[in-house]
C-alpha cells in the first residue's frame, strides 16, 4: 500500500517523501480514506502509531479543497491537546505535512503570554492547536471564533479528562457549529471516554490499532523493591553501577522531579527535568538537549512527556510508578523501539504495591523483582500476581536495620520470593491493546 493510494494529493506526497515515509502506517491506512470521505473518527491509537499524520493529512486536504478562505479570528480546523508540549510537536507535525500548501497553522498554550497568540489569531488560521485552557481563555477575550470551524480533532481525549479538562472541553464544544466532522483519539476507551464520544461524534467509524512501540519490542523491565526514604540514593547507586548512559526517568511529582534533579546536578550529572510548573521555553530547551544527548538524565512527570516522540533510548526508570497503570506502558513504550531491546526500572516502594498490581493487571504479567544488595526495604513491598491480587499483607515498618548485608541480596525473585536463578532478560509478554479490557480504576 502508498500514500498515493489512499487518495491524498500531490503536495502532500511530496512532503511525505521528503520525510522518507514509504508505507502508510496501519492507523494512517485506516484514518485517511474515512477522514476524506468526511466520516468522523473513534479511534484508539496512542503516541507511535503514526496517528498524528493519520488525521493531520486527510484534515490538510480537505481544508485545501473545501471550505472558505480563513477570514480574520476564524479557524477551520481545531486539534486539542492535553499538554504544551504535545501541542508544538503536533503542530510541528502539521506544519512539515502541510509545507507544500497554501494553509496558515499555529499553535497555543498556556504558560506564555497571551498577546502574541492573540495577534497571531487576528489573521485568522486554518490549523490551530490547542490546549484547551488556553483555548477558552482566547475565546473569551473574542480572540477567536469557530464560525468556520470544520473540523475537530481531540488528540489525546483520555489523558485531557485525566487532567480535569471536561469542564472547558464542554464550554469549547459548546461554542462550535453542530455541522462539522470530528475525530477523536484516545489511549484508553473508559466509560467517560464512550460518553465525550457520544455527545461529539456522528456515527463515527472505530479504529483500533496496538502501539508499535511495546507491542513490537523488548522491553526488559523489573521491579526494585525499596524504602521510600532511599529511593534518591538507590537511583543514584544503580546509575553508577549500570553505568547508564541516556535515562528517561519519571518521578510522580513537580517537587519529585525538582529534588532528583537538585541531587543529580550536585552530582556534577548532566540532569534537567521537565513539569508542568516550567516555562514552556525552558521544558522544550531541555527535551531538545535530552534528545541532542546534551542531557544524561531526563527527569519528567507524565503529564510533561505523555505523547512526546523520544525514540531508541536505551532506559526508563520509574523512580516512581505511574498513578494510572497505562502511563507505565506509555512509559515504557519509550524505549526498546523498532526491535531494539531496551530496560525499565521501576523503584518501588511498599506504599505503591497497589499501582503495581494495576499494571501487572494490565500488562498481564508479573515483573521480575531484584532486590538491590543493601537497599533490601524495612518496608516489604507485598507479593503481587498479574491478575491484580496483593498476595500478602504489608507487615508492619520495621526499626531501621543496622546492617542489612544478609539474606536474599542481590538475587532474582519471582512474586512469590523464591529465589530463581538470576536471569539477566525476563521475557516479557505482549502488552495488549488498551480498550480491550475493563478499565482498572485510578488506585
Ligand atoms: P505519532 O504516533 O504520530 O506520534 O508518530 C510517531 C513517529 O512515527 C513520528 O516520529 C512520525 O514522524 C513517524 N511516522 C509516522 N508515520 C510514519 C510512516 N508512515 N512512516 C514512517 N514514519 C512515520
Amino acid at each position: 500500500m502508498t500514500f498515493a493510494s489512499l487518495g491524498l494529493i500531490d503536495p502532500l506526497l511530496r512532503a511525505l517523501e521528503t520525510l522518507g515515509y514509504d508505507t502508510p502506517s496501519p492507523v494512517q491506512a485506516q484514518a485517511v480514506p474515512a477522514v476524506l470521505a468526511g466520516r468522523d473518527l473513534m479511534a484508539a491509537a496512542q503516541t507511535g502509531t503514526g496517528k498524528t499524520a493519520g488525521f493531520a493529512l486527510p484534515l490538510l486536504q480537505r481544508l485545501v479543497q473545501e471550505g472558505p478562505v480563513v477570514a480574520a479570528n476564524s479557524v477551520r480546523a481545531l486539534v486539542l491537546a492535553p499538554t504544551r508540549e504535545l501541542a508544538e510537536q503536533v503542530h510541528e507535525s502539521i506544519r512539515v505535512y502541510g509545507q507544500n500548501l497554501p494553509l496558515r497553522t499555529y499553535a497555543v498554550y498556556g504558560g506564555v503570554s497571551i498577546n502574541p497568540q492573540m495577534m497571531a489569531l487576528r489573521k485568522g488560521i486554518d490549523v490551530l492547536v490547542a490546549t484547551p485552557g488556553r483555548l477558552l481563555d482566547l475565546y473569551r477575550q473574542n480572540a477567536v471564533k469557530f464560525s468556520q470551524l470544520q473540523i475537530l480533532v481531540l488528540d489525546e481525549a483520555d489523558r485531557m479528562l485525566d487532567l480535569g479538562f471536561s469542564e472547558e472541553l464542554a464550554s469549547i464544544y459548546a461554542a462550535l457549529p453542530k455541522k462539522r466532522q470530528t475525530l477523536l483519539f484516545s489511549a484508553t476507551f473508559s466509560e467517560s471516554i464512550r460518553l465525550l464520544a457520544g455527545q461529539m461524534l456522528d456515527n463515527p467509524l472505530s479504529i483500533e490499532v496496538s502501539p508499535r512501540n511495546v507491542a513490537a519490542s523488548t522491553v526488559k523491565q523489573w521491579v526494585v523493591p525499596v524504602d521510600k526514604k532511599r529511593k534518591t540514593e538507590l537511583f543514584i547507586h544503580l546509575m553508577k553501577k549500570q553505568r547508564w548512559t541516556q535515562v528517561l526517568a519519571f518521578a510522580k511529582t513537580r517537587n519529585g522531579v525538582d529534588e532528583l534533579v537538585e541531587r543529580l546536578q550536585g552530582l556534577g550529572v548532566n540532569a534537567d527535568g521537565i513539569h508542568g510548573d516550567k516555562p514552556q521555553a525552558t521544558r522544550q530547551r531541555a527535551l531538545d538537549r535530552f534528545k541532542a544527548s546534551e542531557i544524561r538524565i531526563l527527569v519528567a512527570t507524565d503529564v510533561a512527556a505523555r505523547g512526546l516522540d523520544i525514540d531508541d533510548l536505551p532506559l526508563v526508570v520509574n523512580f516512581d510508578l505511574p498513578i494510572v497503570a497505562e502511563d507505565y506502558v506509555h512509559r515504557i513504550g519509550r524505549t526498546g523501539r523498532a526491535g531494539q531491546t531496551g530496560e525499565a526500572i521501576s523503584l518501588v516502594c511498599a506504599d505503591e504495591v497497589q499501582l503495581l498490581a494495576a499494571i501487572e493487571t494490565l500488562t498481564r504479567q508479573t515483573l521480575a523483582r531484584h532486590e538491590e544488595q543493601d537497599f533490601e526495604p524495612d518496608h516489604k513491598v507485598p507479593a503481587t500476581d498479574a491478575s491484580g491480587q496483593v498476595i500478602k499483607k504489608p507487615k508492619k515498618p520495621k526499626k531501621p536495620k543496622v546492617s542489612s548485608a544478609k539474606g536474599k541480596l542481590g538475587k532474582w525473585m519471582d512474586s512469590t520470593d523464591s529465589d530463581l536463578p538470576a536471569p539477566t532478560v525476563k521475557p516479557v509478554r505482549k502488552v495488549p491493546s488498551f480498550n480491550t479490557g475493563p478499565k482498572k480504576k485510578k488506585p
